[in-house]
């Protein structure tokens, strides 16, 4: 009886993992990302760079300003929220040949690119490819990385 139930459950395990394989995404094998510094995702085309509020702490304690410093010189609200300030042409106003805050960075760059959508498909994959040369070099992220990754980026912007 007991190696009947043991059988069972066996199986039951077993069409789990395989009902769990199947749903694999594309990216099973892991992506491989590694960052080239050469800003063109933070340069050159308006756009918004989300911070909240332990952020905004992070980054003002790592300058070596208050937060009420920091707000007025690297802040805007955009629709209620807070975003880091951008210079007229489009550049983020922590480019300075590099990323200034890349050791505090926001969620939204810290997690890039592995956002949802850009993982969507292979074929959405291919064109973030085109504008980051750090996509296909360098780290093999796992799927676990990535799923973590994308779990961060989905609580706090997926809704
Ligand atoms: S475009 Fe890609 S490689 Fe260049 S700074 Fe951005 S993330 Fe890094």
């Amino acid at each position: 009886m007991k190696g009947a139930e043991f059988t069972m459950d066996n199986e039951i395990v077993n069409k789990n993992k395989s009902d769990q394989d199947n749903n694999l995404p594309w990216f099973e094998g892991g992506l491989r990302f590694e960052c080239q510094r050469c800003g063109r995702c933070c340069r050159g085309e308006p756009g918004v760079v989300w911070v909240n509020k332990k952020e905004v702490e992070e980054i003002s304690a790592f300058l070596g300003i208050s937060e009420t410093v920091f707000a007025r010189h690297y802040l805007r609200s955009v629709n209620g929220r807070l975003s880091l300030l951008e210079y007229g042409h489009g550049d983020c106003i922590m480019y300075d040949n590099g990323c200034k805050i890349y050791a505090v960075r926001p969620c939204q760059c810290r997690t890039f690119p592995f956002w949802t959508w850009n993982v969507e498909s292979e074929s959405e994959w291919e064109k973030v490819k085109r504008t980051c040369p750090g996509i296909g070099k360098g780290k093999l992220h796992t799927l676990k990385d990535i799923q973590g990754n994308l779990k961060v980026y989905g609580e706090r912007f997926d809704s």
